[in-house]
């Protein structure tokens, strides 16, 4: 492994005046469960890291008064699996990080480094869709707000500049839905997942969005699917809608021997997902159960 400098600055201020100063040699750091990896494998090669988990901004959760859920980019897996405003206002995020890994990957990994890791089989990103979450990013420059379709460009690829850090995730707040996360991996313990389904649904408001994980370049919403339970949310359309996720699973398949597990999984996971997140609904318990 390659020796690099360890830098731990405790304010926002620092911590990006350490990444100019130390320019295209600099890697922020957060809980190094991706980069230490990658590293340790020969694809990165940082001269320093610049761990951002002292800065106060990167370590908030909190309700912003223009109705956002405000998650500081460094809070963990566990910390946003346990925390009672995660799970009452994005219980999708909190079901996608609890089923991060292990219980060592989820007490060091943190959202903020799963997103800009931007994987294509990262757990958080298919929730994150489906929350229409903003990312806010810090920089030379000042600060800029990206929507999650500009933030990602492609596996492991964002639109963070050198220098740049993501300081916070972003999640517009809707009314009490019910939700779902599903991921299926190759064992049960902390498994890379194969495909993920992140659902959201209130039949009373029409609400329905569904996303799938590892199985697009970059995350996205399925939008056939979401446009069928706009005509109902009975048994036949979600049926229908997981017909819906398989067409578009399909539509990116280039013939990948993946695929033939994959479209039959993906059909049986939306269709399970959006209904499990119906009966979260009518139980009154939009939120993750403790
Ligand atoms: C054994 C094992 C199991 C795993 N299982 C899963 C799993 O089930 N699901 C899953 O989704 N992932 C899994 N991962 C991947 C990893 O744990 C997650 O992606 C984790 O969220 C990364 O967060 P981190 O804080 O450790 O990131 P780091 O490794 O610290 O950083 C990752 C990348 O993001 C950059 N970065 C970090 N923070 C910032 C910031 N605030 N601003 C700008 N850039 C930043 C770093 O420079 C680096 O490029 C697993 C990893 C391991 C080793």
């Amino acid at each position: 492994m390659t020796g690099f400098r360890y830098l731990r600055p405790a304010s926002l201020g620092q911590a990006l005046a350490a990444l100019q100063r130390e320019g295209e040699g600099g890697r922020p750091v957060a809980g190094g469960t991706d980069l230490l990896v990658a590293v340790r494998h020969g694809k990165a090669a940082p001269r320093a890291v610049v761990d951002v988990t002292r800065v106060p901004e990167l370590r908030e959760v909190r309700e912003e008064e223009d109705g956002t859920l405000l998650l500081g980019a460094a809070i963990t897996h566990a910390e946003a699996a346990e925390s009672p405003l995660v799970r009452r206002l994005a219980p999708v995020l909190a079901q996608a990080c609890a089923a991060v890994g292990s219980v060592q990957v989820r007490n060091l990994g943190t959202v903020g480094g799963n997103a800009v890791n931007a994987s294509v089989a990262a757990d958080t990103l298919p929730a994150l869709a489906v929350l229409r979450a903003r990312f806010q990013v810090a920089g030379p420059g000042g600060e800029r707000r990206v929507p999650l379709e500009d933030f990602f460009r492609g596996p492991g690829a964002t639109c963070l500049a050198s220098g740049e850090l993501l300081t916070a995730i972003r999640i517009p707040l809707e009314p009490p839905h019910g939700a779902a996360f599903l991921k299926v991996g190759r064992r049960r313990a902390a498994a890379i997942s194969r495909l993920s389904v992140a659902a959201m649904a209130n039949p009373e408001t029409g609400l329905a969005r569904v996303a799938l994980g590892a199985v697009f370049p970059r995350p996205q919403r399925l939008t056939g699917a979401e446009e069928v339970l706009h005509r109902g949310f009975s048994e036949p359309f979600l049926e229908e809608a997981g017909r819906a996720a398989e067409a578009a699973v399909r539509g990116v398949s280039g013939g990948r021997p993946s695929m033939a597990y994959k479209l039959p999984v993906a059909r049986r996971c939306v269709t399970r997902a959006l209904r499990q997140a119906l009966e979260a609904f009518a139980a009154g318990r939009g939120e993750v159960p403790a």
